[in-house]
């Protein structure tokens, strides 16, 4: 039997053969691969070399363009950041600017990249609501139709077009009721209707009726045959306080994430106010609210688990309501409570508002708590049925934990039925 020698790092009870010992100078394989993956590491770091790909550039279209290209990973290079995000950038954009990045976006399509092509398209059309229906055919003749909101402005001619092979085309009618619902003007609302009454029978093929689609771009088709709007365009954006706005009194207008001092009656944690928001402020007042806050309160353990419904009194105050029903929930985990000691950002209301469409894509990057606008839904749209009026309720905004805690995610949607005065919470995360 051949004799085993020790290992040479101090403490390590491996033995080794003599084979191997010539092989690594005496050490374990382990502890060999170890000095080899230390000698690696301290090749990168000495050879790390920071690449500024932005350096000089004072054109924000040349910095998107670096932004959206793809970036071959290399352990000798390190990015540095540019100093604002991407849609920081598309809020930047004079319409000069936008029209030729709308025209690099073209360039990508033709040469055949459609990914990044997409990208960018919804990009101008959710940040800037720019207007692309030019891109339209081209977009058809790539056969893209799935990124359904690109095609929210289409022109008469191409909306027709769409009805059309909505009605023949089997392998993309579900890209195009959505197409159909983000375009949304009379003649599709009619078209609807149409199907609604004389169901064709592609809709066996379906999981819903083809109207139900509509509620994705954020809308429904009423019994008498109307449009229903669920969501409103005034949209202001949510935004963590910077340093210096922290330091500054808090304005009165609107307050988030506050505690209430009511609990909840099925896990006795305390609810939360979401948004404390002056009716009168811009965001709200068209819904024409008889008191002068709105509050909508949600417990943000139970409300992550199902529908959670609030009935605001004469002054508007919330309070737990009868309609709710007791999801099923997860046996209490006792840990998960120590989180709610982190802290959390501050978080203000934007001054300006943005496009109705900013965070309709949840898939890009930008931030996502907002009131008004379109939800941001990670999975299918879910608009809460009003207990009352059985109607589905209006969605007033949305707060996303990525933006409150540094491990966050999901966002809670907030509703209201504003005839009932019940508001609704919805969750959901990836
Ligand atoms: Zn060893
Ligand atoms: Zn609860
Ligand atoms: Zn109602």
């Amino acid at each position: 039997m051949t004799e085993r020698i020790p290992c040479k790092t101090e403490g390590c009870q491996a033995t080794i053969l003599p084979t191997t010992a010539v092989k690594t100078g005496g050490y374990c394989m382990p502890c060999h691969q170890e000095q080899e993956r230390q000698k690696r590491q301290a090749y990168i770091e000495a050879h790390r070399k920071t690449v500024n790909q932005y350096e000089g550039l004072t054109d924000p279209v040349d910095v998107l363009k670096i932004m959206h290209a793809p970036r071959v990973y290399d352990p000798l290079i390190q990015y540095a950041p540019y100093p604002l995000s991407m849609e920081e950038v598309y809020l930047s954009l004079s319409a000069d600017e936008a029209a030729r990045m709308l025209n690099h976006a073209i360039e990508q399509l033709e040469s055949g990249d459609t990914d990044e092509a997409e990208t960018i398209l919804m990009s101008l059309v959710c940040y800037l609501n720019l207007d692309i229906a030019d891109v339209l055919p081209t977009l058809m003749e790539h056969d893209l139709y799935h990124a359904s909101i690109l095609f929210k402005d289409a022109p008469a001619d191409i909306r027709d077009l769409l009805i059309e092979q909505a009605e023949a085309d089997d392998d993309r009618r579900n890209h195009l009721l959505l197409i159909l619902s983000w375009i949304g003007d009379c003649e599709v609302v009619s078209q609807f209707q149409r199907w609604s009454l004389t169901p064709p029978q592609w809709t066996e093929q379906l999981f819903v009726e083809p109207e139900h689609y509509a509620l994705e771009a954020g809308w429904e088709l009423t019994q008498a045959g109307e449009r229903r709007s669920l969501i409103h365009n005034h949209s202001y954006a949510i935004r963590a306080a910077s340093e210096e706005q922290a330091c500054t009194a808090e304005a009165d207008t609107a307050h988030f994430l506050q505690e209430s001092r009511s609990a909840c009656p099925w896990c006795s944690r305390k609810l939360t106010l979401l948004i404390d928001v002056d009716t009168a402020h811009l965001s709200l007042r068209y819904l024409g609210l008889p008191f002068e806050r709105l509050q909508v309160m949600t417990c943000e353990h139970c409300g992550a688990y199902g529908t959670l419904y609030m009935e605001l009194d004469q002054q508007g105050k919330p309070s737990w309501s009868p309609f709710n029903h007791l999801p099923v929930l997860p046996s209490p985990d006792l840990s998960a409570d120590s989180d709610s000691d982190l802290s959390r950002a501050r978080l203000i209301l934007a001054d300006v508002p943005h496009s109705p469409f900013y965070t309709a894509n949840w898939a890009l990057s930008q931030h996502n708590s907002q009131l008004g606008g379109h939800p941001s839904w990670v999975q299918d749209a879910e608009y809460p049925v009003c207990p009352c009026c059985q109607q589905h309720m209006s969605y007033i905004g949305q707060l996303d934990w990525e933006d409150i805690e540094q491990y966050g995610e999901g966002l809670f949607y907030m509703f209201i039925c504003i005839e009932d005065r019940i508001t609704a919470t919805v969750y959901q995360q990836s």
